[in-house]
């Protein structure tokens, strides 16, 4: 039905379509002009008349070809089976006094064993006689499951002394199943846990919509570096890793799979000259840089998802959130590893803001008015520095100074220096000469206001 719905728009209106199924009552529902049958499940009902088809045919597929063994059979074998034709007496009687080799095996899990219509039962599968225990084996074979599915299979069925030795031996003769059976479970050790950021780094290419890029993955932090590529060349490898060098330093092992570029002998080379020793995975067992792969497929998760802007942009959006999201290893953010606090985050504007120490400027000792300072000079010909005195502050930083003229100036904090505090002074004529202002500048706050308490001395 699944298939039939999604493919209506190609197979609706075809005069010659032929159906075949393995569920009979769809044998019945899609017979041309049959009546709507009276009992049918609500999911066919669902099916709109417009997608059910006009089929020209419809045929049933036989699950199998033909059961091989039936119960008869198995009733008939048993009765003619020495050791099983004594045994059911057994299991019908009393065992007998003495328990002969072939009935043994039987004997050791009696308590299991019981018979039903002529049948003996191991729990609930079926002892089989030995005569019709190759065509059981053959039938359960054809399909070429493989052992651990023959096996399974036959938990449920049937049963006979040494019947799992005689599958792994069947399965094992057989070059079809030898072929599909799965790789033996990897036997591998887990990497060593490394004790800090970008120690061991693990490298991978991979491939997004048209375009290519180089994954890096720390294992420690699991912080990710992903650089896309212009092209799969060592060149282009080693710019995206020194890059990365550059900017976490240079890991102690590089681990990545046999890759052209990564095992290209510029690369090599590269890794070796900057004292970093290389680790490819074995061919086909990409198991062992499992993390950069866990990564790829990290990655092409959220890159798909930010689907606007440049591959650098959408790189870039995924690379954050790879980064501020606590990896399920670490238990802590990849940022949080590395920067030992959080990066911030638009969702940031969320939280109240605590409250977040005074910047350093603002804890430069702060200028009083009165100061005496010296305060940089942009005036042609002017020194450097020339003297004056703070009049106010202006927000954190900023402060007015007037100069020994009375002009007043607006210079930053880094503009000006404390200058020494004036010297007590003595009453002093108003026409103070006014000459050489940066030799004598001390006294030239009071040319135009006449004596005055210095308040900074009164300050201190
Ligand atoms: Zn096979």
């Amino acid at each position: 039905m699944f298939g039939i719905t999604k493919f209506h728009e190609c197979i609706n209106g075809r005069s010659n379509l032929t159906i075949y199924t393995d569920h009979k009552p769809l044998v019945g529902f899609f017979k041309p002009h049959a009546p709507t049958p009276e009992h049918i499940s609500p999911r066919l009902l669902r099916c709109n008349d417009d997608i059910v088809p006009d089929a020209v045919g419809i045929h049933l597929l036989e699950l199998s070809s033909g059961i091989p063994v039936n119960r008869k059979d198995i009733v008939e074998a048993t009765q003619q089976d020495p050791v099983l034709r004594v045994l059911y007496d057994a299991l019908s009687t009393t065992w007998p006094d003495v328990i002969t080799t072939p009935l043994q095996p039987y004997y050791n899990i009696k308590m299991e064993l019981t018979t039903l219509d002529g049948c003996i039962l191991r729990g609930d599968r079926v002892v089989v006689p030995e005569v019709l225990r190759g065509r059981v084996l053959a039938s359960l074979h054809a399909a070429h499951h493989g052992m651990t599915k023959m096996k399974a299979i036959m938990q449920s069925y049937a049963w006979w002394p040494g019947v799992t030795t005689n599958i792994t031996d069947i399965v094992k003769a057989c070059p079809t199943c030898r072929e599909h059976q799965r790789n033996p479970t990897p036997s591998y050790t887990p990497w060593p846990t490394p004790s800090r950021h970008w120690e061991r780094v693990h490298g991978d290419f991979c491939y997004v919509d048209g375009q290519n890029f180089l994954i890096l993955i720390d294992a420690w932090s699991r912080w990710p570096e992903i650089y896309p590529v212009r092209n799969l060349t060592a060149a282009e490898l080693i710019r995206c890793v020194r890059t990365a060098f550059a900017t976490h330093g240079v890991p102690n092992l590089f681990v990545s799979d046999n890759g052209r570029q990564l095992v290209s002998p510029d690369f090599e080379n590269f890794l070796a000259r900057n004292g970093c020793q290389h680790l490819t995975s074995a061919p086909y067992f990409p198991q062992s840089n499992g993390l950069a792969e866990r990564t790829v497929a990290t990655f092409k998760g959220f890159v798909k998802k930010f689907n606007e802007g440049d591959w650098h942009a959408r790189t870039d959006r995924a690379l954050f959130a790879m980064r501020i999201t606590p990896s399920s290893a670490t238990g802590e953010a990849p940022a949080v590893r590395v920067f030992n606090r959080p990066l911030r985050t638009p969702w940031d504007v969320m939280k109240p803001t605590p409250p977040h120490p005074e910047p350093e400027a603002n804890r430069l000792p702060r200028l009083e008015p009165g100061q005496p300072v010296s305060f940089r000079d942009h005036r042609p010909g002017a020194a450097k520095f020339s003297p004056g005195h703070i009049v106010a502050t202006l927000g954190n930083k900023m402060y007015t100074v007037r100069d020994a003229t009375g002009q007043i100036h607006v210079r930053n904090i880094n503009q000006l220096h404390r200058a020494p505090p004036d010297p007590p002074t003595p009453a002093q004529p108003r026409a103070a000469p006014k000459k050489d202002v940066a030799a004598d500048w001390t006294v030239l706050d009071i040319e135009d206001d006449g004596p005055q308490p210095d308040p900074t001395q009164q300050g201190r």
